[in-house]
């Protein structure tokens, strides 16, 4: 049977170079997947429904929370956004490893509810850059950078929350090390895992 796959959970400052990091490790690795969120807010210029969010309305976003389709939501800089159930599910099942990239709030719960999700946060090497790249991006208006930089500070007071700090100061080398925080876990939890049901034997036959 093959080993259920584990679940990591990247967050990061927006403008910190989460997405050219997931970009780096899909196309290195087969063994993830990444989870596709849904959002009201409206796509970017060459983003693309089911690839980079499934964009929908408000009322379809919260027939999704009653209807119980979330892992997680929130709300962040006025739109929600939400990690839909069944994929990661159905992927983790699979064994494949399957990886968040969802803001601070939304870790947290998943974290609430599986205790075992790798929680990772991705900084930029200073506040100065991460200004310079929000900027340089060219696709948010000067009053978005604004309220993503506000929102920068407010995470930072959580940043202490997460089990790894990632600093994107060289794409490759960030890529390498997040695969290996990654694999770490999984054969962490394989060795438990086996050692527990082992031990659990053991300890039956012995006390029979
Ligand atoms: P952006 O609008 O730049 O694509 O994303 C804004 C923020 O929302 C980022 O920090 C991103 O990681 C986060 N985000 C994306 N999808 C989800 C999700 O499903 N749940 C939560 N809680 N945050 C998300």
């Amino acid at each position: 049977m093959k080993e259920r796959g584990i679940l990591a959970v990247v967050s990061g400052f927006s403008g910190a170079g989460k997405g050219t990091i997931m970009k780096g490790l899909m196309s290195r690795y087969d063994n993830y997947a990444l989870s596709i969120s849904a959002t009201t807010r409206e796509p970017r210029e060459g983003e693309v429904h089911g690839r980079e969010y499934f964009f929908v309305s408000e009322e379809e976003f919260e027939d999704m929370i009653r209807e119980d389709r979330l892992i997680e939501y929130a709300r962040y800089v006025d739109h929600y956004y939400g990690t839909p159930k069944d994929y990661v599910m159905s992927q983790m099942e699979a064994g494949k490893d399957v990886i968040l990239e969802i803001e601070i709030q939304g870790a947290l719960k998943v974290k609430e509810k599986f205790p075992e999700t790798l929680l990772i946060f991705v900084a930029p090497p200073s506040a100065e850059e991460l200004k310079r790249r929000l900027v340089n991006r060219g696709t948010e208006t000067a009053d978005v950078i604004d309220a993503r930089m506000k929102r920068a500070c407010e995470e930072a007071e959580q940043m202490d929350r997460y089990d790894y700090l990632l600093i994107n100061d060289e794409i490759d080398r960030c890529v390498e090390e997040l695969n290996g925080l990654i694999q770490g876990q999984h054969r962490r939890m394989t060795l438990q895992e086996g050692f527990v049901s082992q031990m659990k034997q053991e300890l039956k036959n012995i006390s029979e």
